[in-house]
């Protein structure tokens, strides 16, 4: 009897997790893995505002596929899907076609703009590799371009970031480290440069502890970051944004808007008529597809209820690295004919905001806050723990973030 073709979509934290873990479990007799992914790397997303501030260099964010797939065991193929047809069974990529008989989709996010006009044109987005490393490369421009203008142009030196959620904020934390680095690289003095965070709700990191949002806002405002709370973004233009506020529009000069308010699920799954909320799969509890027995979801493609609340749990590295465990026990469960199937369960581990490299907020286990280095700590040790869990203890010694003090 033919083996199974087991596909895998996607080498972020849910698919390629799902894989390191099947390639171990699965023997080559057993089934063909094949993993997709468009780049031969896999990245850290959670560490792309990092690669955007410039305080770390993209190499360390990303991890050669090579490095953690065994390519004896998994057919690797480097391509970007296109569709997938789930009546028929197969994955249309931009170079090929490929069937399989169980599919696991981790097709990750992209960003969500909401139809605010000139956003798509004119801001930068914090998505992948190529546009952290684009918009690191955007500030260094405008700073070196800065004295070689006869007028002076203060749109190259205003930094304005929509959206003060974890992205938004973690983003502004680095920038407030980077900025007096890029000041004393091109003579720029400080005060003239201006880091902006722009943010919907009466306060940022909304629906997060209060007293760790006043800690955060105290600690970027002390380092020079600016927020005007309650105000709406309401166009992007290529030198200035304009954002609305107690009903008054108000225009900031700037070259450079980060726009960190929102993702939504890969629209892939939307464009391949998969029953779908708000452009996720809602899974059933054993992480597959409502409407497919062969297909499961990981990561922020698929949706899942909280019971304790009446939402969604948030899409997390920390949820698709823990859903990766049941997706793989599933697969391997179906490819060894066994109909009896496992049952997701959430672990909360927590929740960390990085404030820029020595410093951050966040909530443990048993609802305990922590800020400061304690908590930087913490975040620096969940993000080596995960670099053990995917490619052992010598890739964590080569990616891992060991300037706890620092
Ligand atoms: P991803 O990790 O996004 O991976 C998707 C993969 O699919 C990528 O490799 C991509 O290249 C590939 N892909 C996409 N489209 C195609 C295609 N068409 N064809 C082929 N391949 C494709 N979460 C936390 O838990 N803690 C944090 O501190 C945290 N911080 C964050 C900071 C930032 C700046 C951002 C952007 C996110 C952060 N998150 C955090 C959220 C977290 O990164 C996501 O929830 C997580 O990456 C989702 O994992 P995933 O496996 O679904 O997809």
């Amino acid at each position: 009897m033919k083996n199974p073709n087991v596909v895998i979509l996607g080498a972020g934290y849910g698919g390629l997790m799902t894989t390191v873990k099947l390639q171990k479990s699965l023997g080559v007799n057993e089934a063909n893995i094949t993993l997709v992914n468009k780049n031969d790397y896999h990245y850290q997303s959670t560490w792309l505002h990092e690669t955007a501030a410039g305080t770390i260099h993209h190499d360390q964010t990303r991890i050669p596929i090579k490095d953690v797939v065994n390519m004896s065991k998994v057919n690797f193929v480097q391509d970007t899907v296109v569709e997938i047809k789930p009546e028929e069974k197969k994955v249309k990529l931009e170079n090929s076609e490929l069937d399989y008989d169980i599919l696991v989709i981790g097709l990750g996010f992209e960003p969500a703009t909401f139809g605010i006009p000139g956003l798509e044109e004119n801001a930068f987005m914090i998505n992948d590799i190529n546009s952290s490393r684009l918009i690191r490369e955007h500030l260094e421009h405008n700073f070196a371009m800065y004295h070689n203008e006869e007028e002076k142009n203060p749109a190259r030196l205003n930094i304005v970031v929509g959206g003060g959620g974890f992205t938004g904020i973690e983003f502004v934390g680095e920038l407030a480290n980077r900025i007096p680095e890029l000041c004393e690289e091109y003579d720029i003095d400080k005060a003239q440069v201006r880091i902006i965070n722009v943010e919907g709700a009466p306060t940022v990191l909304p629906g997060f502890d209060p007293e760790l949002v006043e800690y955060a806002m105290n600690s970027l405002e002390s380092r020079g970051v600016e927020f005007i709370t309650g105000a709406l973004l309401k166009e992007a233009k290529p030198d200035s944004i304009v954002y609305e506020k107690d009903g008054k529009q108000v225009e900031i000069p700037t070259m450079t808007t980060v726009w960190a308010a929102g993702v939504r699920a890969n629209s892939i799954v939307e464009k391949s008529g998969f029953k779908h909320n708000r452009g996720k799969i809602e899974v059933r509890k054993d992480m597959r597809a409502p409407e497919y027995d062969d297909v499961f979801v990981v990561g922020d493609c698929a949706l899942i209820w909280n019971p304790e609340g009446d939402r969604p749990y948030p899409p997390t590295a920390q949820i698709a690295i823990q859903q990766s465990d049941t997706v793989a026990h599933n697969v391997k469960a179906l490819v060894q004919g066994h109909s009896e199937l496992e049952h997701f369960e959430f672990n909360s581990l927590g929740t960390l905001a990085s404030l820029g490299h020595n410093d951050a907020v966040g909530i443990i286990m048993n609802n305990r806050k922590i800020f400061g280095w304690k908590a930087t700590f913490m975040k620096k040790m969940s993000d080596n723990r995960y670099l053990l869990k995917l490619g052992g203890i010598g890739l964590m010694l080569k990616k891992g973030k060991f300037n706890f003090f620092y």
